[in-house]
């Protein structure tokens, strides 16, 4: 069994749509980035390569790349998955948690752990998404951006 962990941050900005999870979510501010900027996905992504000690998402996928302007995050996650099982790995599960201030995700939380879910090819019930606000405080707090956390487990594949 191996462990990883992954961190991730975007701005929030006016004129772009938020995603997280691979779900749209309806909001009047987006995170920038390259890709699709989906904080949640780069940090379960960060985990897995972790985990595997295959680096991390700005080598695999570079910002310089054009290839990677405007991707969509699950597919930057699948070939991460595909990368772990190159190296005889498998995802067991993963524990996330995105701090935002808002909207509140409750209602969006399931639809982004069955993206993750089809992504990883584990079942739902290895696949724990939270939420959280920062109270207020700091950056984030402001709503200048949103973090995510993510721990996962790999087995031999
Ligand atoms: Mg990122």
């Amino acid at each position: 069994m191996r462990i990883g962990f992954g961190y991730d941050v975007h701005r929030l900005v006016d004129d772009r749509p938020l995603i997280l999870g691979g779900v749209e979510v309806p909001h009047d501010k987006g995170l920038s980035g390259h890709s699709d900027a989906d904080v949640l996905l780069h940090a379960i992504a960060d985990a897995l390569l972790g985990a595997a000690a295959l680096g991390d998402i700005g080598t695999h996928f570079p910002d310089s790349d054009p290839a990677w302007a405007g991707a969509d995050s699950l597919m930057l996650l699948e070939s991460v998955v595909q990368s772990v099982r190159d190296a005889e790995y498998a995802p067991h599960n993963v524990d996330a948690t995105v701090v935002l201030e808002r909207p509140k995700l409750r209602p969006y939380i399931d639809s982004m752990r069955e993206n993750v879910s089809s992504s990883l090819g584990v079942p739902m019930d290895c696949v724990s998404l939270k939420a959280t606000t920062n109270e207020g405080l700091g950056a984030i707090g402001q709503e200048k951006g949103a973090q995510a956390h993510a721990v996962c487990t790999l087995q031999p594949a």
